[in-house]
């Protein structure tokens, strides 16, 4: 049996891909700290015999006994709340906890995918995307601490890649969304269904012209689980072209929730990119992948999650404990 540790595996992404390896005939180690992550995305993991959960920061040094096959590096906080309220832990997980995931790949021989970011393009002055792009990112500002942090952790990947020989895939996920995301996490949303459920008026942040391009959180697990498997070690971009302005988006949730919410207009976060939209050519080429789920099939699963939540999870607070 191949065995697998995915760390991150209680957050949003990575519970999905605890899902999928379990499903696959894997043995799966799910990893985390549980800063971002929650134990309730996996509890139906647990009884389990190929099922193991680690808490522990995968910043400080791991040990995982026995053979490991894959590592699949998705530990990070991923919104722009979350690393804006726990910056430096950002800043460690990109980079000491990279470096732990690949020095136990090289004792193990074991396969590493991370999970990158369209952030590591910054705001684009190149639009759609594609690979061969080098970003434009402001080091400094609220977003750097992630931006950087993933960037860092592509050329440590890469390092390992040639200078080891460890074998590595990098995958660069744009706006993902789904089943188990945080109703709090601060992403667009979240919030906007969290809003719609509890009645309050949706935030949009500027005037809602900048875009984004939304994909089914299903699409990318299937085109990470093809990456994985198969012999390309540079980035590869995984999301949905299809591209959406804010205002759009706040106008479909509107309709989707059946609600008579208004829209409200608040600043626009600092550096917030102005549009996104994934060149996908070469996951086509390479995995012969493409998103199946419409946004409209998307998000109707995605709302019914929500929807079915107990009442008081709709007001959740995080516990951004320091360690
Ligand atoms: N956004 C918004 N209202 C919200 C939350 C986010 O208008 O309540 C905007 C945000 O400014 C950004 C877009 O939605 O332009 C996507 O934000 P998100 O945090 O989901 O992801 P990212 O900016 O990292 O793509």
């Amino acid at each position: 049996m191949k065995r697998i540790l995915i760390t991150g595996g209680a957050g949003f992404l990575g519970s999905h891909l605890c899902d999928r390896f379990i499903k696959e005939g894997f043995h799966v180690i799910a990893m985390d700290n549980l800063i971002t992550g929650d134990l309730r995305n996996i509890e139906h993991l647990f009884k389990l015999p190929n099922f193991e959960f680690y808490h522990h920061d995968v910043s400080k040094f791991i040990h995982v006994p026995g053979d490991l096959h894959y590592i699949l590096h998705f530990a990070s906080p991923a919104s722009p709340i979350d690393y804006l309220k726990i910056p430096i832990q950002t800043l460690k997980v990109g980079s000491l906890g990279i470096h732990n995931c690949l020095g136990l790949a090289r004792v193990k021989n074991a396969r590493v995918l991370i999970a990158s970011t369209s952030e590591v393009y910054g705001d684009p002055l190149v639009h759609p995307q594609t690979e061969d792009y080098w970003g434009h990112v402001n080091p400094v500002g609220p977003r750097g601490v992630y931006d950087e942090a993933k960037r860092f952790q592509e050329a440590m990947t890469m390092a390992y890649h040639t200078f080891h020989g460890l074998e590595t895939r990098i995958v660069r996920i744009f706006n993902t969304y789904g089943p188990r995301m945080r109703l709090n996490d601060g992403r667009v949303l979240p919030a906007f269904i969290g809003q719609a459920l509890r009645g309050e008026d949706l935030t949009i942040f500027g005037d809602g012209s900048q875009t984004r391009s939304f994909c089914f959180v299903d699409d990318l697990v299937e085109g990470i689980y093809r990456l994985l498997l198969s012999d390309h070690a540079q980035p590869v971009n995984i999301g949905n072209p299809s591209e959406i302005t804010i205002k759009e988006f706040a106008e479909e949730i509107i309709k989707l929730t059946g609600t008579d919410q208004k829209v409200v207009y608040k600043d626009l976060p600092k550096d917030d990119p102005k549009q996104r939209q994934p060149d996908i050519t070469k996951a086509r080429q390479i995995l012969n992948w493409e998103p199946k789920f419409s946004r409209e099939e998307g998000l109707k699963i995605t709302y019914k999650y929500f929807k079915n939540l107990p009442k008081e999870r709709l007001f959740d607070e995080v516990n951004h404990r320091e360690f």
